[in-house]
């Protein structure tokens, strides 16, 4: 499943045949993925032009110059190919740029989505509306999480997954972030230590850098020789290594899996606390 840094490269490659180009062609190959394709997307995206990509949470943003934005979300198995060989069955909707690129959308589970949103709205858009702020952004600081944890006896790894608090933030990177921070996924949040806090808001950022940039080194334009973009090889520290040696040095501990609120979590008892 594509988590945060996946979704950071797939913005940036198709940034790069994207932006600044009109779409010349839209093919919509079903009616929907998740839900169904806005019923005015090719007539919205056909002669647009291309004014700027983001990304919000895992969502990837698409601008345009009439002030609509297409918004997309990779669900489990979803992903861009940038002129692709051909198009396959799966390939349920093909972009041409006016400079003869072919973005062709790739979801064999169909657990994405596709939606146009005004753009001047979008902060206001219902799957954004109560949002946390970006991870990578400014709002992410040791005072926010402090306030969030604030009074709160949840574990913090049941906070750091909630988008409200910080938007976009899935499993693996939770994982991670803990491991690195030396903290419990079972700690209360309200427990945490302001240097605690810091610590954690840190390890985020960098844990979540460190795969775009991985991402960035291992492809070329964030792209796979077949055009494909977003996957990529992670080396993770905790994530799906029960078992293993903890990598913190001098640890000595081995990395344990739990099932917490229905999810695996991978962590080491010794050094986390
Ligand atoms: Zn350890």
């Amino acid at each position: 499943m594509p988590e945060l840094p996946e979704v950071e490269t797939t913005v940036r490659g198709l940034a790069t045949v994207l932006e600044g180009q009109a779409i010349a062609r839209v093919r919509v190959n079903r009616p929907d993925l998740r839900r169904p394709f806005p019923a005015d997307l090719a007539q919205a995206l056909t002669g647009a032009r291309v004014t700027g990509m983001g990304r919000r949470a895992k969502y990837g943003l698409v601008h345009t110059d009439r002030d609509r934005t297409m918004v997309f979300h990779l669900g489990m198995s979803g992903r861009w190919r940038i002129d692709p060989a051909d198009i396959g069955k799966h390939d349920h909707l093909v972009l041409e740029t006016g400079n003869g690129h072919v973005l062709a959308l790739n979801d064999a589970r169909r657990f994405g989505s596709v939606d146009l949103v005004d753009t001047p709205l979008l902060e206001a858009w219902p799957a954004f509306a109560a949002l946390g702020p970006e991870p990578l952004g400014a709002g992410l600081t040791a005072a926010h999480l402090a306030a969030a944890f604030r009074d709160r006896i949840a574990a913090v790894k049941l906070l750091l997954l909630d988008q409200r608090i910080v938007a976009g933030l899935g499993n693996i990177y939770v994982c991670e972030a803990l491991n690195r921070s030396g903290l419990s996924p079972y700690r209360a949040a309200r427990s945490l230590k302001p240097k605690e806090a810091m610590r954690l808001a840190n390890e985020i950022r960098a844990v979540l850098e460190e795969a775009i940039a991985a991402g960035g080194s291992t492809l070329r334009d964030f792209r796979h020789e077949d055009g494909s973009l977003g996957y990529f090889q992670h080396t993770f520290r905790v994530y799906d290594r029960e078992g293993e040696a903890c990598p913190t040095p001098g640890c000595g501990g081995a990395i344990e899996r739990q099932v917490q609120s229905g999810r695996s979590t991978f962590f080491c008892a010794t050094c986390q606390t």
